[in-house]
């Protein structure tokens, strides 16, 4: 089977790790300001806060940002559930932005028809996630306007994104937002087995994102509320957890980051091929904004149902019997059982079903070859063409 992702793993990032292991430190070590540096630098932020997963990363952050009961988060649909699920953990209350039909990240017209109306009702949200699907920015300027206006903290969903850019600044380097999230699981750009990220450019949400990342302890005495008795003590200041990534993934990822221009552009180059021999079948290319360079996690298509005979359930389980590792990125997050329990409904976001019930993710990754490409398209062509 091709899989529709998979990490690039060279004996630079095992050196990398063996060089840990036999370290003095293989967690709380240097690896993880080092790796730290190298990517806020990459992005052009202030600050990184090296954490477990991008899940717990959303968590800090929402907390960072202040989120909690009687509160109100909003993200796209059309997302992998962790984009969500930060609010809930926070005690706040979730709301989904229908998509773009272009791009399939949040719509802005949309996003700004939901402010009005909640700010008529006294419903604003406190937080708003915008998802930079598949590695294409969202349109951040827009979003950074209506955050000035509506007077809500952006979060950048940026698990997908690392690598690519908006405008002239690279996707991380929170220049309309306040804090940004990767993820460095093993289908994404970057890996570092299991991992996150968040970037922010805001010290006070530099200072909280540490802090909630260990427990809510500090060493600092300058965050002390009391003089410390001697050299052994330490204060915990908030409720925090043990949400820290260990020396060996750090040292992995800072490995990895010494490729991450090469990961991108290879991608481009893969997708360029598939949208030069996808071109003439009955499809939708994953269409590029201008203001964007896509970190291309992924090359979605979307199917023309009225011009094939197959229903796009057929197509997808034909392409998984040959060999294709085909996915669905993603199915809608408010029609999952546990958010319909929370009072959605299928047809809440027609725009993001829509998309659901036609999209395919093609394989991906680093390492896919021309050859194991051309079987890609020749599969799909030889199950479209079967009218
Ligand atoms: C992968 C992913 C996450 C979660 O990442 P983990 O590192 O696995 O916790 C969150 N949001 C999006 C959009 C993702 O693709």
């Amino acid at each position: 089977m091709i899989p529709y992702g998979k990490q690039n793993i060279n004996e630079a990032d095992i050196q990398a790790v063996m060089d840990v292991l036999q370290s003095d430190f293989i967690t709380q070590g240097p690896a993880i300001e080092r790796f730290e540096n190298i990517v806020a630098d990459y992005c052009g932020s202030q600050y990184a806060v090296a954490v477990s997963s991008a899940t717990a990363a959303l968590h800090i952050a929402c907390l960072a940002a202040g989120l909690g009961p009687g509160d109100r988060l909003w993200t796209s649909p059309i997302t992998f559930v962790a984009s969500a699920n930060c609010g809930l953990y926070c005690g706040a209350t979730v709301d989904f932005v229908d998509i773009d039909p272009q791009t399939y990240n949040l719509s802005i017209p949309a996003l700004e028809a939901k402010l009005k109306d909640a700010k008529t009702n006294g419903t604003l949200p406190k937080v708003v996630i915008p998802v930079h699907l598949a590695g294409q920015s969202c349109d951040m300027a827009a979003i950074r306007r209506l955050a000035d206006d509506y007077g809500f903290t952006v979060i950048e969903d940026a698990s997908h994104a690392i690598g690519g850019s908006y405008q002239a600044h690279k996707v991380g380097s929170c220049r309309f937002s306040d804090m940004t999230v990767f993820s460095f699981h093993p289908v994404k750009i970057v890996t570092t087995g299991e991992g996150g990220m968040v970037l922010t450019n805001n010290p006070q949400c530099y200072e909280q994102l540490a802090l909630l990342r260990s427990h809510g302890i500090t060493r600092n005495p300058a965050q002390m509320e009391n003089e410390p008795p001697g050299p052994w003590y330490y204060e915990q200041i908030a409720l925090g957890f043990n949400y820290r990534m260990t020396d060996m993934q750090a040292a992995l990822g800072a490995s990895q980051m010494q490729r991450i221009d090469a990961f991108v552009q290879r991608r481009h180059e893969l997708a360029k091929r598939y949208n030069q021999k996808l071109a003439h079948l009955p499809v939708a290319l994953p269409w590029q904004h201008p203001d964007t360079h896509s970190a291309f996690h992924l090359y979605s298509i979307r199917l023309q149902t009225d011009k094939i005979r197959l229903s796009h359930r057929q197509v997808f389980e034909t392409l998984r019997q040959a060999g294709i590792g085909v996915n669905l990125h993603y199915i809608p997050v408010h029609t999952q059982p546990y958010y319909r329990q929370l009072g959605f409904q299928e047809g809440d976001f027609p725009q993001a079903e829509a998309y659901y019930r036609t999209a395919i993710s093609l394989p991906l990754f680093y390492d896919l070859t021309e050859t194991q490409q051309d079987s890609v398209v020749e599969s799909l062509e030889a199950i479209l063409s079967d009218g």
